[in-house]
């Protein structure tokens, strides 16, 4: 495999560009967003530099890392000559339904169709293409240049071969793959995301603040990050879509999102990328501020 394309230049599918890149693979980025694809080509750049000043890669690496990524706005071209497609558009089930039906017209016979959804189910995305047993769920985690997990995830009707060759891929990658099955959230966000809710409904519900609530979970749990944090930096719009998910996927009271979670979305507070979410962001500053409204 040489050549791969990713779906979406977000927060996602710029690392997973850059992943790709490093280790040799021709990448084209697809993105309906212009904006979205001239910032993900900086982010690439400065995430470069950072490796450089750590002394990992040298300017003549992060030349050929950059010449290997090319921007494109639509998705017939750029995965034309694809031997693999990563999907990291926006967290949602009808774009991304759509963006299949359209990979799987225009991607080439025997390409891979892989999605990096964080809950949505693979065997319904595989099911909008005539070849659902190349669809499978590549679950890199953020930031993606330095996270060390890759989570499978198997469809259905997914074809073993395909999940073998994904687990080579992975750890050609210089990941730790993790296969799982198709249920909702995977083992990932079933798991984290619970948490992350409960961390909220104790700020709701006024049992400790937010600087309480991630402190006791950092020190005490030996965590790198406390939840509420976390849940700022993941991004509260997905992960309000992946509670929704669990919710309705599982039918439990227990995945309900918290009402504040919610009202916050609604509002446009989504954490890291919006400036505020439970923290306030200042670009440049590396200083954790409660927000005021928690303060
Ligand atoms: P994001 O909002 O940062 O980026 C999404 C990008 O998709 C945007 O640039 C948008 O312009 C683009 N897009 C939307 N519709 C498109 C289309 N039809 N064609 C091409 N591009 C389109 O989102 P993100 O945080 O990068 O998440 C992307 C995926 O990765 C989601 O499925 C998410 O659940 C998953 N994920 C996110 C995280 C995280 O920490 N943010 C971690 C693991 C997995």
């Amino acid at each position: 495999m040489k050549n791969i394309a990713v779906i979406g230049a977000g927060t996602m599918g710029n690392g997973i560009a850059h992943v790709f890149a490093q280790r040799g693979f021709t990448v084209n980025l697809i993105d309906t967003s212009a904006a979205q694809l001239e910032k993900a080509l900086k982010t690439i750049g400065t995430n470069l530099d950072r490796q450089i000043a750590k002394g990992l890669l040298t300017e003549e690496d992060k030349k050929g890392v950059l010449q290997r990524i090319s921007p494109f706005g639509a998705i017939a071209e750029g995965v034309a000559g694809a031997e693999l497609v990563v999907e990291a558009a926006t967290e949602n089930t009808e774009i991304k339904l759509n963006i299949f039906r359209q990979l799987d017209a225009a991607a080439p016979a025997g390409c891979i169709l892989a999605s990096n959804t964080s809950s949505i189910s693979i065997s319904k995305i595989a099911a909008v293409t005539k070849r659902p047993a190349a669809v499978i769920g590549l679950h890199f985690m953020n930031p993606v240049p330095v996270m060390k997990l890759i989570e499978i995830i198997n469809g259905y009707a997914t074809d073993e071969a395909v999940t073998r060759q994904m687990v080579d891929l992975a750890e050609q990658l210089g990941k730790t793959p993790c296969v799982v099955n198709d249920y909702p959230g995977f083992i990932a966000n079933r798991i984290l995301m619970p948490m992350i809710n409960e961390a909220i409904y104790s700020l709701y519900e006024g049992v400790a603040g937010v600087g309480e609530i991630d402190t006791i979970m950092k020190l005490g749990m030996a965590h790198p990050m406390g939840p509420l944090q976390l849940a700022d930096f993941i991004g509260l719009d997905v992960c309000l879509s992946i509670l929704r998910v669990l919710h309705d996927g599982f039918g439990q009271p227990k995945y309900a999102p918290c009402p504040l979670l919610v009202n916050m979305v609604t509002a446009g507070f989504l954490g890291v990328k919006s400036g505020e979410g439970f923290y306030t962001y200042v670009a440049g500053s590396k200083e954790l501020v409660v927000s005021q409204r928690f303060a």
